[in-house]
């Protein structure tokens, strides 16, 4: 089953999640909640040169918010920034509407969401790190 993978997949990235941790002179670091389900993230980033360098998070929660925190945190680093915010857009979108293929594992956060409720726990770290760029104009 389809389901069971996906499960297993979000399952992996909440018990032995990637980049979880505070970084050090980070030059971005945006926290939020969500209060409907008692998600906590704080979303880190380095910059350098246009790409972002290093990407980590903090964060409480459930399985889909830190899994899908751990996934941001593997996925985004060493890319351009205009890549992350195309990224950041067509993981909102999905979230939004249908699975998307080209988006690899992030699919599987899609695919066990099954009510609406639940979707601001996948996006939660995607939007701190999209609301952290755009107070990094700058740089
Ligand atoms: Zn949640």
């Amino acid at each position: 089953m389809i389901q069971d993978f996906y499960k297993e997949i979000v399952l992996d990235h909440y018990q032995r999640p990637r980049n979880r941790g505070k970084l050090e002179n980070a030059d971005l670091e945006e926290h939020l909640n969500n209060p409907l389900c008692g998600d906590e993230v704080t979303v880190y980033a380095s910059l350098r040169d246009g790409n972002l360098d290093e990407v980590a998070f903090t964060g409480r929660g459930c399985s889909i918010s830190q899994a899908s925190a751990s996934m941001l945190a593997e996925r985004l680093p060493g890319k351009s920034r205009e890549e992350v915010e195309k990224e950041i857009e067509a993981f909102l979108e999905m979230m939004r509407t249908e699975e998307r293929e080209d988006l690899g594992d992030l699919a599987a956060l899609k695919g066990i969401v099954q009510t609406p409720n639940r979707i601001r726990c996948a996006t939660l770290a995607w939007d701190a790190l999209k609301r952290g760029l755009e107070g990094k104009t700058n740089t």
